[in-house]
Order: C-alpha cells, then structure tokens, then sequence
C-alpha cells in the first residue's frame, strides 16, 4: 500500500491502462466471436463504447482493440460480439467529416465524426449575443459543414422587445442563415426541426441554458430517459453526462448528437485568415485594400471599413469581427 502510494500520477494512470487492457484481453478471450458487423458508435466510455447494429436496432457495448485508434461518436465500426453480447471494435470505417476541439496542450482532440449539420441553438434567455453567435459561425465555416441556426424559446419573447430580435435575426438571415424559431415549452417548431434532422446528421451546438437537452428530450423522449437511468445507475454513468450522446431517428439513419464537448466550440486555436474568412460577408472585398495585410480594424483605405461605412457590412458584424480579433491577439 505504501508502495502503491509513491506512484506518480503518470505511474498511476500506466498501471490503471494496464489492468483495463488485461481485463479486455480476458473478456475477449473468453467467448467466440461473431462474424465482423458493421455498426454506428453511439457513446464512448473511456476504453470502452456503445455500439448500435442498425438491423437489430441493438446497442451492445464494446471494448476498444489495441491501437485502434480513437473512436467517437458518429463513427461507423466494424465490430464483432461473443455469445454475452459483448463486443469489440476491430475498425473504425473512413471518416466523412470530424470535428474536433482544441485541448489545453494545445493539441486537438476528436469529438464526433460524420457530421452533415449543425444546429446551433440560441434563445433570448440567457441572452443573443451575436458576438457569440458570431464565433459560433466562425467555427462553423471552418469546419466546412452547413449549420441552421434555431431561436428556442420563442415563447418568451412576447415579453421581450420583439422588434429588436426581429432586427438581431434578419442580420443574419440576410446573410443567407437558415432560422428556425422553436418553443420547448409551446411546443412549436419541433416537428419542423425533426422532419429537417431526420435525414440528417447533425449535432447540436450552442451556450449553457439556451434549451439543447430540452429540445433532445422533445424529440428523443425515450431514448433521452435511457441515458439519465444510466446516469444514474452506473459508476460509467459518472462519464455519461461529460460524454457525447447520440440520438439515432426511429424511421430514418438520421441522428443528432449532443456533446458537452463542442457545445461551446472554442475558436482560440483558429488563425486571424480563419476568422476573416468566417465572415462570409467580408469575401468580397478581400485583397481590394490598400495593404495586403490589412487586417480591416483601422487601417487606411481599408475596402472592408468602406463597406461598412455604406452600410454594405452590418455594423454589428464588423464591431464584434474586431472585438474577436483583439481577444485573439491577446491570448
Ligand atoms: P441546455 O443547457 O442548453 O441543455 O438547456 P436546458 O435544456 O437545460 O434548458 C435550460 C432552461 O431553459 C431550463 O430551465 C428549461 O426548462 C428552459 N427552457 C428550455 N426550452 C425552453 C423554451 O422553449 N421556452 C422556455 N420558456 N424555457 C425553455
Ligand atoms: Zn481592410
């Protein structure tokens, strides 16, 4: 014991991954293995992840093989089972998008794959901050994916000056942004934004409290109370609410994933040309200003300040576009 207590946290850490590698070595040696199946990754657990068969419309939980990789949510798996049903990933098919975070040692790491949507998800409480909104396009942008932005809540803002969301919203569907307004509480908009998700793959995105577990568990009754049981139930279940959850469409192969892990989608690591080009409006002005390195903030015949001051670009958009460049160069 006294022993076990001098091991460095790293020490640790090996013999923690040791003992799991010797329990799944022993769990997968234990039984036959079935033919190799193709499966879609619903959760991941730490060395362990669920594991949907979209013809049995079973989930088996699997184990992970050595240097496979690391597999996320979205992603589609070959798998095999033994007679317990219990499972393990041999390979992780090739990827149609991923969508990753930056970590604190400034690398990135993966967090859900397979993406064709996002859904980003504002309402008028907390608040609408565009400037958030606005980092949330940036990162969107770069990851190349189309995005629709929903307004939940909408019930609330008869209480609220309607008119000046009405002018926040057109801003951006002026841009060109798909809206669509939803109440969890009246219970509108749902079935358009199920019909839209239901042939799609998409994750919802979007600040703390502004409805996206409650919009999950309009449209995933069922399947959301399966995942709270877990939760609760479970020492993994300590995982669970930290961890991605995919919500798979009865009639369709359509899903939705709620991931705590790229709800606030952290633009820090993007280059300044990133954020430039996030703002879509900005395209057509580029390299018509004076210097090639204008960097559109105050500089001299700048085309972009023009725009602006013809009210070509919405203020707005340029106000919060400097704002996030200075906080850019300050980190
Ligand atoms: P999340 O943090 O984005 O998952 O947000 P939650 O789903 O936990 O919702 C945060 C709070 O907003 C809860 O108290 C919900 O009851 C409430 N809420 C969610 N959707 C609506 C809505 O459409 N209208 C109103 N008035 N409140 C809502
Ligand atoms: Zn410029």
């Amino acid at each position: 014991m006294a022993k076990r207590d001098k091991l460095t946290k790293n020490q640790q850490r090996q013999v923690a991954k040791q003992q799991t590698q010797r329990l799944t070595e022993k769990a997968i040696q234990l039984d036959e293995l079935s033919e190799p199946k193709e499966g879609l990754l619903i959760s991941r657990y730490g060395e362990q992840a669920d594991v949907l068969d979209p013809e049995s419309k079973q989930t088996f939980r699997c184990y992970l093989r050595q240097n496979l990789g690391a597999p996320v949510p979205g992603d589609n798996v070959s798998f095999r089972i033994d007679n317990q049903n219990q499972g393990i990933i041999e390979a992780i098919f090739e990827r149609t998008s991923l969508l990753e975070r930056p970590t604190r040692h400034q690398g990135v790491k993966p967090i859900v794959a397979n993406i064709d949507h996002i859904y980003i998800v504002i309402a008028p409480l907390p608040d609408f901050s565009s400037i958030l909104l606005d980092r949330y396009l940036i990162a969107v942008h770069n990851s190349g994916i189309d995005c629709t932005i929903v307004a939940n809540k909408w019930d609330l803002t008869n209480e609220i000056e309607s008119q000046e969301i009405d002018a926040f919203l057109k801003v951006y569907q002026n841009l060109g942004y798909p809206i669509l307004k939803t109440s969890t509480k009246q219970e509108t908009g749902i079935d358009q934004l199920a019909s839209l998700a239901k042939n799609q793959r998409a994750i919802l995105v979007g600040q703390s409290g502004v409805g996206k577990s409650s919009l999950i568990n309009q449209l995933f009754p069922e399947q959301q109370r399966a995942v709270q049981v877990v939760s609760e139930n479970s020492r993994l279940g300590q995982h669970t609410t930290t961890s991605s959850q995919l919500f798979m469409f009865e009639d369709s192969k359509g899903f939705i994933v709620d991931s705590p892990g790229v709800r606030d989608f952290n633009i820090s690591h993007l280059e300044p040309q990133s954020i430039i080009e996030g703002y879509i409006e900005f395209q057509p002005y580029l390299g018509l200003c004076k210097f090639r390195n204008c960097q559109h903030i105050n500089e001299p015949a700048c085309e972009i300040l023009k725009a602006v001051e013809s009210q070509n670009i919405e203020r707005l958009r340029w106000q919060n576009y400097c704002k996030i460049m200075t906080d850019l160069s300050q980190i």
